[in-house]
């Protein structure tokens, strides 16, 4: 029977994306990664069409013998991992995770400090995001320009004076650790817990390159997993307070989800594993591409705001391309030239500007899984300079990029499925 065509088109698409994404653009955006081939294969099981609602082993269903085991090894591999007593694997996305949090810290009609926007809060914790869908009013701790940061002094003060229900740190644009020691001192000091949002940085912890702000103060920590953390796309939420993660245990489910996904697991537990043994070693490598890179690009002729600060301490930094058409044009052509950024708002943008902002965001973790180095980043930077400040067209840098990426398919700081297993696997093909 030939196929319907309907049914042609589908794979014709879903193979078009993958030899695209896969294998023929440079993955610039820092919130994105790829999974070993393991953690893929640890992925695509038949727990993805199975249901599990409630704890390991005080389930509502039958048929999870394997499930709770394997849930059970995830929270303990993170606890190793990230030195935290309490971790909470159910969270399906960093949203859910910070939805479950705000919920317990704070009721309808309460306040929340945040980071500032243009220190790069996410969405979630805004009154347009999650923090508003429960009726949480959102806060803007102050923010120094200067410092690309929150101001610690006008924000301690602001503490004092708002007493909120909670604080929450960390963000989406992150160049620079926050000062969570003074933020969490000043959140104790009025009697209220201090979330740290880790999602980006959270494999640059796991490698011993950012610290884990659980050991500097703050009482719980929320991420999503796929970010330089390289797992599956999902979230967790880790800290040292039994209470507070009973609390937050009691509400995840039912409150937020009824399944959480349960393929997630085993592809979770695989990359913390990687962490362990190649963590370091990938941490490292992210930063060090990320600071040649930014520094490669002012080189070019582009903008690098934090230039004065030594570029950036973690996997991303900006550009702002104002004098170059602007973030949606440059972000465009870039993605025509096969090199895939997006754009983003900078301090000085009004808020109204987000579709047109003045910067474009890049980071260096996908890239630098699939092995590139700091000579490689440099030659990245210079296929930018030729579309954006030499006005080449797109489409004939993009032959340069699709040759230049050839050196960079596998995915390294990973394991491979071992031969003796690939025979029996049950894999779903990958259809590249
Ligand atoms: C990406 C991100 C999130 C949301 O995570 P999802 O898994 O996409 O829901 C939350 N917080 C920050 C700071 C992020 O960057």
């Amino acid at each position: 029977m030939s196929l319907p065509e309907e049914l042609l088109r589908v794979v014709e698409l879903t193979r078009a994306h993958n030899r695209w994404r896969r294998f023929e653009a440079i993955n610039l955006i820092p919130s994105e990664n790829v999974m070993s081939p393991l953690a893929e294969a640890a992925y695509m099981t038949d727990m993805m069409h199975r249901y599990a609602e409630g704890k390991p082993k005080k389930r509502y269903y039958q048929g999870l013998i394997y499930v709770d085991e394997v849930e059970l090894l995830l929270m303990d591999l993170m606890s190793r991992l990230f030195k935290v007593k309490y971790v909470e694997p159910r969270p399906i996305s960093g949203t859910i995770a910070n939805a479950a949090v705000f919920r317990v810290l704070g009721k309808p009609g309460d306040k929340a400090l945040i980071a500032p926007v243009q220190a790069g809060a996410h969405v979630s914790h805004t009154r347009f995001g999650t923090l508003g869908a429960l009726g949480i009013e959102h806060i803007e701790m102050p923010f120094d320009q200067e410092r690309w940061n929150v101001d610690v002094d006008k924000a301690t003060k602001m503490i004092e004076s708002v007493k909120p229900a909670f604080v929450t740190l960390g963000g989406s644009v992150y160049m620079f650790p926050h000062p969570t020691k003074e933020i969490a001192q000043a959140a104790h000091s009025v009697g209220v817990k201090l979330i740290h949002d880790v999602a980006h940085v959270l494999g640059l912890i796991a490698g011993g390159v950012w610290s884990n702000p659980i050991h500097e103060g703050a009482d719980v920590i929320t991420s999503s997993t796929h970010k330089t953390f390289p797992g599956p796309q999902g979230g967790v939420i880790m800290t040292d307070d039994e209470e507070l993660y009973k609390e937050i245990s009691r509400v995840i489910f039912p409150w937020f989800l009824s399944n959480h996904h349960l393929h997630r697991l085993p592809a979770t537990a695989v990359t913390a594993v990687e962490m362990m043994v190649f963590g370091e070693e990938y941490a490292r490598q992210i930063v060090k591409n990320s600071v040649a890179f930014a520094e490669a690009c002012a080189e070019e002729g582009f903008k690098v705001p934090t230039e004065h600060l030594g570029f950036t301490k973690s996997h991303m930094f900006v550009i702002d391309v104002r004098n170059l058409g602007g973030g949606a044009k440059a972000a465009t052509l870039l993605e025509r030239a096969n090199i895939i950024v997006n754009k983003n708002l900078l301090p000085w943008d009004p808020p109204e500007a987000v579709k047109d902002p003045s910067g474009i965001r890049l980071g260096t973790p996908e890239m630098t899984r699939l092995g590139m180095k700091e000579g490689d980043f440099k030659e990245v930077a210079k296929f930018m300079r030729e579309v954006l400040i030499d006005g080449r067209p797109p489409e004939e840098v993009r032959k340069k990029v699709v040759e230049f990426r050839k050196n960079f398919v596998e995915v390294k700081y990973g394991f491979s499925v071992p031969e003796e297993l690939e025979k029996e696997l049950t894999k779903i093909p990958i259809l590249l």
